[in-house]
């Protein structure tokens, strides 16, 4: 029996073993699909104290190897649910059910969709969400990139190293995304602004996608941009419902935790994107793995 299970191996999770492997307690991480959630799609981390630039999967690589030096064991297996027995948990996924002590909830956030008829199966076939891993696909075609945070502003500067030509669809006049990557996509001459407009509707040619038909918020007018790819970044949306028998959900689904990254079930932590918090950024998703990582530790210590 592990003393604590982490549920995720993105940066929150991944942070989380390290501080509980480096505090005599042994973790196991599972993990759904790979090991370092959304920062892997981010070619280059420039905020990340002390590091100055990293690209994501560098950045991911490093984590997950000095967690398994340190003694972490990361299963790849999608948990399906955490049965609370008091002073073990029991944590599932299809193959295999883990008893553990604590259990520290790191499932991250995933990509929004547009929620448009044809998307989900336009995916793959010119629908994307992240340009890092799609992008060159795309290499010297027309393509449309929408949303107003910092990662609709990095994909579109990304894709404009490789693409004809980039249109950036965003609902509002004011970005979310930094003024860095404003201005330097400002300078870029194969990038195109079209600003308070929304994806109306996308249309297809061939069962591909052809063009999006995109809707001016002020005088509702469609008009069409003839495209070959849409790489849609308009936030996240997080995953929790298998989990709210043992972790209260805040309206919008994440975990109704605060920055001591408890959940109010004894045993039962949160740490990273998952939970409510004002700022999800990979530096409080690391700081989140470390606390709720400690408190586990000192739970596990009182029993
Ligand atoms: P975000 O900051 O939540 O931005 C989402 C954008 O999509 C907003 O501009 C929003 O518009 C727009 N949007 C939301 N729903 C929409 C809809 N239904 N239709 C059209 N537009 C919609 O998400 P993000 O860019 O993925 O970033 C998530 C977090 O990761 C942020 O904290 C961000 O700073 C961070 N991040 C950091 C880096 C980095 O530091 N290198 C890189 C990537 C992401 P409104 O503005 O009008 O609400």
């Amino acid at each position: 029996m592990k003393d604590i299970v982490i549920v995720g191996a993105g940066p929150a999770g991944l942070s989380a073993a390290i501080y509980a492997q480096r505090s005599g307690k042994s973790a196991l991480v599972l993990e759904a699909t790979t090991y370092g959630g959304q920062i892997i799609n981010t070619p280059d981390i420039a905020n990340y104290p002390g590091l100055a630039h990293v690209s994501g999967v560098e950045f991911a690589t490093n984590l997950y190897n000095q967690a398994k030096e340190l003694g972490a064991e990361v299963v790849f297996q999608r948990v399906t649910g955490v049965e609370d027995q008091g002073e073990i948990k029991v944590v599932k996924t299809p193959k295999a059910e883990y008893e553990c002590r604590a259990v520290i909830l790191a499932t991250g956030a995933k990509n929004r969709p547009l929620g448009l008829d044809n998307e989900q199966s336009l995916i793959g076939k010119g629908i994307s969400y992240c340009a890092t891993c799609d992008g060159m696909f795309f290499r010297g075609k027309d393509v449309a990139v929408n949303g107003g945070g910092n990662t609709a502003l990095e994909d579109a500067l990304f894709l404009s190293n490789y693409c004809n030509k980039v249109t950036l669809i965003h609902r509002r006049e004011g970005f979310r995304g930094s003024d860095e990557s404003l201005a330097r996509l400002k300078e870029r001459e194969n990038v195109e602004f079209v600003l308070n407009a929304t994806v109306d509707h996308l249309e297809e040619s061939e069962g591909r996608l052809s063009a999006v038909a995109v809707k001016d918020k002020n005088s509702e007018a469609v008009s069409t941009i003839p495209v070959a790819g849409l790489f849609v970044a308009i936030g996240q949306t997080p995953d929790n419902t298998a989990f709210e028998n043992v972790a209260s959900l805040d309206p919008q689904g994440y975990i109704a935790a605060g920055e001591d990254c408890e959940t109010g079930t004894p045993g039962v932590f949160t740490a990273g994107d998952c939970r409510t918090k004002k700022v999800r950024q990979l530096t409080t998703a690391a700081s989140d793995g470390a606390v709720a990582a400690l408190a586990a530790c000192e739970y596990i210590d009182k029993l």
